[in-house]
């Protein structure tokens, strides 16, 4: 039996060939056990997103191995790895990426859909319940807030009861208590339902939500923090940007 959600193994991946390339990730070890919430943080160009998509199967190291849950992603095809995605994964993006034509319901329902099955008003209801949202099932996106997007987006991730819920600057385009919402909300899928959260931010107060803080520059794992505050993950990130390159 694994107890971690996702491990990364020697993962390298480069983009473009010979004196034109670009070691984006370089070598990154990480375990992300089962329930736990992980933040990346790293200066920009740092690999944060690389990681992320490799982690997640939307994009193929140049070497090395990633496994989510059991299924290690290597010598999978597309076809396998689209269902992998679909059944076992989550996302939030910055960019809420809701269809503007279809309700808070029909959005949440349409991972459901795609993957063939009729989901039930009672799981959706449920999940939209559990991120908050009881009363606007009916509303398109156009007709919500920011915050209230995100909770859809949220609900949308977490209808296929994904293995783990990966957020790429979730909080990013939300007001500060906007933003605390929403970490509260994941905060709490952590601690009441086991999810396991892998979250890309830039942000240490989103990063403070999180049981660890992995650090990346340069495409390599640059240290960790463990339960460390958001003072503390700034001053942290601060000698991070103002290391000589
Ligand atoms: P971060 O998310 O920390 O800003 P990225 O993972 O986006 O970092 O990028 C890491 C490095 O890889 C950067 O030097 C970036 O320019 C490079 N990179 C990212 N994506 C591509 C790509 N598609 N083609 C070429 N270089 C890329």
């Amino acid at each position: 039996m694994t107890t971690d959600a996702v491990q990364l193994r020697s993962v390298t991946r480069r983009y473009g060939t010979g004196g034109m390339s670009v070691t984006a990730l370089d070598q990154v070890s990480l375990t992300f056990p089962k329930g736990t919430f992980t933040a990346v943080m790293g200066p920009s160009g740092s690999g944060k997103s690389t990681l992320l998509q490799c982690a997640a199967g939307l994009d193929r190291p140049t070497s090395g191995l990633v496994t989510v849950g059991r299924t290690e992603l290597t010598g999978l095809s597309e076809t396998r790895l689209t269902l992998l995605r679909r059944e076992h994964i989550g996302f939030v993006f910055q960019s809420f990426n809701l269809l503007p034509a279809l309700t808070a319901e029909q959005n949440v329902a349409l991972p459901l859909r795609l993957a063939g099955h009729r989901p039930s008003r009672a799981r959706v209801h449920d999940v939209l319940q559990q991120v908050g949202l009881g009363g606007r099932t009916r509303h398109r996106p156009a007709e919500m807030s920011g915050g209230q997007q995100q909770r859809v987006a949220l609900a949308r991730a977490l209808i296929t009861r994904p293995d783990v819920l990966f957020g790429d600057e979730p909080t990013g385009a939300l007001d500060s208590g906007t933003g605390r919402e929403v970490l509260t909300l994941l905060r709490g899928m952590v601690d009441r339902e086991g999810q396991t959260v892998i979250m890309v931010t830039h942000d240490p107060v989103a990063a403070s939500y999180a049981d660890r803080v992995v650090f990346l520059v340069d495409g390599r794992v640059n240290g960790e923090l463990t339960g460390a505050g958001a003072e503390d993950i700034a001053a942290r990130m601060t000698r991070l940007e103002a290391r000589p390159c």
